[in-house]
């Protein structure tokens, strides 16, 4: 028997509806809907992957306000001058294109789960099956006495990439000589446990460079930090006395800021400073709180799926979600993506789902060709995403080491970017 191309195509419709039908679905409609609020790491790579492996049995929109994602992954090289702000760019084009996920340029501004819906700052509602929040972090309101979001052009975070990279690499080039760069460090928990670290590299790497006078003052409010001996070797081998980090113990803890005057207070005592950094304490991202998943600053989970503790046809993705054991990263965010995505697609296509597992490294650059990596594999536990293994460079390892650490991480940015984006 010979089948022209319409009647192959309605069998093939039919087998697939039949062998996907769920048993969520019973009132008639077709497809699951996932709508997915915020493109970053986590919303990227969830839509992504259940557009892909559902092969069209899924209908998943997208909901993010931006057209560029900027990923604050490798945004410290950009400050630092070793890569080019375009190199962090990336655009939505391919997930709506070859993957046909429904992109939407907008806000999600509310979150109506008893009747499953969401609302869009544009004035249209999506309806879905399942919900997943990834919309990474926010900070906390007064976290940083004499801060607040309205400061952020004279005192910028640059803890979400793009502009605020630009703005702070442009103040750093505009020192004047033997100038201060300070940084207001973040408490626990926040995004990227290394990345403030990093950063005071590639400024140190930066101003070596432009203004080999110029210092660095640290405040903390954290008696240790990530990877802080392969730091602080490094900052002795590379940028010798230029880096003045004050933790607790010093009053690192106990600051205040005034834009106005430049100037940071670290326990009672002024300093005046040329460009401040402060990277405040963070919660969820807002749209988690708006839409009652958060407990305290964070969105409990279910470390299987990532669904919320509070509603399991919510699942929370990402720097927003509480769920145990794993960092903030970009590379967590993308590995529990993959394991809500196949839950996701489990519940609402029928097909099968594995025991979640997940895996984090996350690499910074010291200097040029020194990167230094730290790096676990967690499985799901009923109480949290538990460590399994973990690894940490040492102190005092060969250059060579480094310098394929460096290589390592291009490799990575480039695997992780394709898989979030395609
Ligand atoms: C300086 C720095 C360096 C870093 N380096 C690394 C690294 O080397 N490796 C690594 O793995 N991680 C790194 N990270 C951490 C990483 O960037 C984050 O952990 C990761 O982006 C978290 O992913 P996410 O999906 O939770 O949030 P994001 O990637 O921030 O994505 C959230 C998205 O949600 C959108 N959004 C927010 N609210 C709404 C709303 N109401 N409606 C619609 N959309 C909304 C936002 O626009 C954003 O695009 C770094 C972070 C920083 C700051």
């Amino acid at each position: 028997m010979t089948l022209n191309r319409r009647a192959f195509l309605g069998t093939a419709a039919a087998a697939a509806g039949t062998l996907a039908a769920p048993a969520v679905l019973a009132n008639g409609q077709k497809k699951g809907r996932v709508v997915v609020i915020g493109g970053g790491a986590g919303g990227a790579t969830a839509a992504r992957y259940l557009a892909k492996d559902s092969k069209g049995a899924l209908d998943v929109t997208l909901v993010e306000p931006s057209r560029d994602y900027y990923t604050c992954f490798f945004s410290n090289l950009v400050i630092g001058g070793v890569k080019e702000l375009a190199s962090i760019r990336h655009s939505y084009g391919t997930l709506a294109a070859a993957y046909g996920v429904n992109v939407i340029h907008d806000w999600a501004i509310e979150v109506d789960r008893a009747n499953k819906t969401v609302s869009l700052a544009g004035g249209s509602k999506l309806a879905y099956d399942k919900l997943v929040i990834a919309p990474g972090i926010d900070f906390v309101d007064g976290a940083v006495e004499g801060w607040s979001v309205a400061a952020q052009n004279k005192m910028p975070h640059a803890y979400k990439a793009g502009s605020q990279t630009e703005l702070l690499r442009a103040q750093i080039l505009a020192m004047p000589e033997g100038g201060t760069f300070a940084m207001v460090a973040p408490p626990n928990p926040y995004r990227c446990p290394p990345g403030p670290y990093e950063r005071i590299s590639m400024v140190a790497h930066l101003l070596k460079q432009v203004n080999p006078t110029a210092k660095i003052l640290v405040a903390d409010p954290k008696p240790k930090f990530s990877k802080m001996a392969l730091f602080q070797e490094g900052w002795n081998t590379h940028y010798e006395g230029m880096v003045d980090w004050v933790g607790p113990d010093f009053g690192g803890d106990k600051v205040s800021v005034n834009p106005d005057s430049m100037t940071l207070t670290i326990d009672g005592e002024e300093n005046k400073v040329d460009v401040c950094n402060v990277i405040p304490a963070m919660k969820a991202g807002r749209i988690a709180e708006i839409a009652g998943v958060t407990e305290g600053n964070w969105a409990p989970v279910n470390a299987k799926d990532m669904s919320s503790k509070i509603d399991g046809d919510v699942h929370i993705l990402g720097d927003a979600a509480a769920q145990g054991d794993m960092p903030k990263s970009g590379f967590a965010a993308n590995s529990q993506a993959k394991v809500a995505a196949m839950a996701i697609r489990g519940a609402l296509t029928g097909s099968k789902v594995f025991p979640a597992k997940f895996s984090n490294t996350c690499w910074s650059l010291i200097d040029t060709d020194d990167g230094v990596k730290v790096g676990a594999t967690y499985k799901a536990t009923d109480e949290k995403i538990a460590k399994v293994d973990g690894f940490i460079s040492k102190t005092g390892e060969s250059s060579a080491v480094r310098a394929q650490n460096f290589k390592e991480s291009e490799g990575w940015y480039a695997g992780i970017t394709k898989d979030m984006f395609g």
